[in-house]
């Protein structure tokens, strides 16, 4: 088994077995097969060939017209001489880490978070001898707060401004339905931007329980008149929406976003909290040790400085994949 960046992506070879692991390009039955980590849209591409993914991320993942291969997580299944099995990665609804087995075990993390979440199944570090992980934070600077302190301010802030509508930016897959939890435990059922109830009913679909109340329902045109807390995407947290808002219900409007990268931007909001679907440098950290990894590959975000930690800090020799070199004869 040899693993490296291809022009196409991450891609596992085996013999004549070619699997594309995220890959940023289109790929063709010709090319191989692909594995999607999660429907995130820098995951996904409508892929002419087999998919393998999760059955919820098959549901999240509208673009596709791909013949796909759902499996449950830890659901061992076999390509040629390799095993594969998905085991949940914390990140987003149907979001799964890789392993991949033959003489050895080679493990890919695709984004995924350590700390409890709120709706889903935990990560767990895989025994593995060869790790690729995400880098999204893979810098010190990145160590996120505990969760439950940042739900237990964010309830805080909005109890304490009463006579004021309420708008929080999020991602509308993955973050957005966290905060939708965290809200319902504050005995809030927020009002959301239809983007975000689309995603939403997939995760109920797959046994989600969450509130929520869509904006463009009758229920939510009521609902929006005596008062209420938003989700929205991002992309709406300007000046014309809210101002908007404000004329439309006669209210004040205070704007919020969650994100990782609340660490170190404002987004120009009111208040921003420290939430994020992704491992901060500690958990990175943390994975690369606990998986006992004796070779590790970075990919995305960070991945020459999360590299350059494992080494200095953990003695394991660890490059960004698309710093290794192409695979040659010997490594058959
Ligand atoms: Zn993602």
């Amino acid at each position: 088994m040899n693993v490296h960046q291809s022009a196409e992506g991450i891609l596992v070879e085996d013999r004549e077995t070619k699997l594309f692991l995220d890959p940023s390009r289109q790929i063709k039955p010709a090319q191989g097969i692909v594995g999607i980590s999660h429907a995130h849209q820098d995951h996904v591409r409508n892929h002419k060939t087999e998919c393998i993914l999760t059955p919820a991320t098959s549901d999240l993942f509208h673009a596709s017209e791909a013949k796909r291969k759902k499996h449950a997580y830890g659901k061992k299944t076999r390509l040629d001489n390799l095993v594969i099995s998905m085991h949940s990665a914390n990140h987003i609804l149907g979001s799964s880490q890789f392993r991949i087995e033959n003489s050895q075990v080679l493990t890919y993390t695709g984004d995924f978070k350590l700390q409890r979440s709120l709706l889903y199944p935990k990560c767990d570090v895989i025994d593995t001898d060869i790790l690729i992980m995400e880098a999204t934070y893979g810098s010190p600077e990145y160590v996120f707060p505990n969760p439950d302190g940042v739900y237990r301010d964010m309830g805080l802030w909005i109890k304490s401004n009463p006579g004021k509508n309420v708008i929080i930016g999020a991602y509308a897959l993955g973050k957005s339905q966290e905060l939708i939890k965290a809200l319902n435990e504050m005995s809030i059922v927020p009002v959301t931007h239809p983007s975000v109830t689309q995603n939403s009913e997939v995760y109920k679909k797959h046994g989600a329980s969450i509130e929520y109340i869509d904006s463009e329902s009758p229920e939510g045109n009521e609902v929006m008149k005596q008062g209420f807390v938003g989700i929205v995407p991002r992309h709406l947290l300007k000046y014309e929406f809210i101002h908007g808002l404000e004329m439309q219900y006669m209210k004040p409007v205070l704007t919020s976003f969650v994100s990782g990268w609340a660490t170190k931007y404002n987004f120009g909001v009111d208040k921003t909290f420290i939430l994020s679907d992704h491992a901060d440098f500690s958990q990175l950290m943390s994975y690369a040790e606990l998986s006992g990894a004796k070779q590790i590959y970075t990919v995305h975000g960070q991945n020459h400085e999360l590299a350059r930690q494992i080494r200095k800090q953990l003695g394991i020799p660890a490059i960004p994949l698309a710093d290794k070199a192409q695979k040659t004869l010997a490594e058959y």
